[in-house]
């Protein structure tokens, strides 16, 4: 038997959660279902979360959000989604043996970075040594020594960027040495370009790079692994994700009516307010199309 719903929303960071307070108080019954690992809770202390002037750290935004979808008796399940099918009257969807039937989705399952492969990675992010989003913290990483790790293919963009911050940036490439018009651009950025494949070590405070030229201390190192996104769980519905991405309409809809996407899952800006703006259009939306429920009894 499946719990029927008027609104399934898969995943339960930033996005997921706006959206049920949203769903919620438009009084439509939802469901909230969540594997638990929002981006968010990497966050050790965001400074530009619109309403916290003295930052906040993400497991805090996240238990605050519970808090208010729960305030209006939204419905938050921990599993993990496999499957959705559309049935044409709506979707099920899956995870276990547990089963919702929705009139609407909303897909809201992020993205996973790809971090380096040492067992430190989270202290480091835990201390600002390692930081995964240029646009959220560049500003408290100002004038430090910084290091861009990752493909030396796609380094330029992000040097580019970060030298606004900092005289002192530093390239530090995973494959192989920056070649032809990158080299040239990084002479101009006044950027360094370290040996390549070389090692990433943290003393607990700082990160080093070491290779067989030598050994240098960042105060701050910008990975630039890529992602996996979730959006896979869309492929049984032909939805092929774009290098991972999803495209949306002006509603944040799918090209399958009453399949939404919010959130990093979404081809964009990965950032918390995007995520809150996109919840909102995509909960409204949804509470458009959805048949009117008058309020009460008719004289
Ligand atoms: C270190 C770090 C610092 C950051 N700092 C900032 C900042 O200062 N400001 C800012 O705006 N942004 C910041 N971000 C980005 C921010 O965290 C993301 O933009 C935000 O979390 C996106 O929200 P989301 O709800 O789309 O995805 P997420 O928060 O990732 O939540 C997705 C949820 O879906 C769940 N899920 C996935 N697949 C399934 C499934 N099949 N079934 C059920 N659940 C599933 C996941 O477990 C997760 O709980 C930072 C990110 C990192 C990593």
């Amino acid at each position: 038997m499946a719990d029927q719903v008027d609104v399934a929303i898969i995943g339960g960071g930033p996005a997921g959660l706006t959206a049920a307070t949203y769903l919620r108080r438009f009084l439509r019954s939802c469901v909230v279902i969540d594997a638990g690992h929002s981006r968010a809770r990497y966050i050790p202390e965001s400074h530009n979360c619109p309403g916290f002037p003295q930052g906040v750290s993400g497991r805090e935004l996240l238990a605050r959000m519970r808090a208010q979808a729960e305030t209006f008796e939204a419905r938050i399940v921990e599993a993990r989604v496999e499957r959705i099918e559309n049935s044409g009257e709506g979707f099920t969807v899956s995870a276990g043996e547990r089963r919702w039937h929705a009139r609407n989705v909303i897909l809201a399952t992020g993205v996973a970075d790809r971090l380096p492969e040492v067992p430190w990675c989270e202290d480091a992010i835990a201390r600002g040594a390692l930081r995964l989003c240029a646009v959220c913290d560049a500003y408290e990483a100002r004038d430090q020594r910084i290091g861009i790790h990752g493909p030396a293919d796609g380094l330029i963009g992000h040097a580019r960027f970060l030298r606004a911050y900092s005289p002192d940036v530093a390239l530090l490439p995973t494959d192989h040495a920056l070649a032809g018009a990158d080299a040239a651009t990084a002479r101009e950025l006044g950027v360094r370009v370290l040996p390549p494949g070389g090692t990433l070590d943290f003393d607990g405070e700082r990160c080093h790079y070491r290779t067989p030229e030598g050994d240098e201390t960042f105060d701050t190192i910008y990975p630039y692994l890529g992602h996996h996104s979730y959006a896979d769980l869309l492929r049984g519905l032909g939805l092929p994700a774009d290098e991972g991405e999803l495209k949306v309409d002006l509603h944040q809809q799918t090209r399958i009516p009453g399949l939404y996407a919010i959130g990093d899952v979404v081809s964009g800006l990965n950032q918390i307010s995007v995520a809150f703006g996109q919840a909102a259009i995509a909960a409204t939306h949804a509470h458009n199309t959805l048949p009117h429920r008058p309020r009460g009894s008719v004289l």
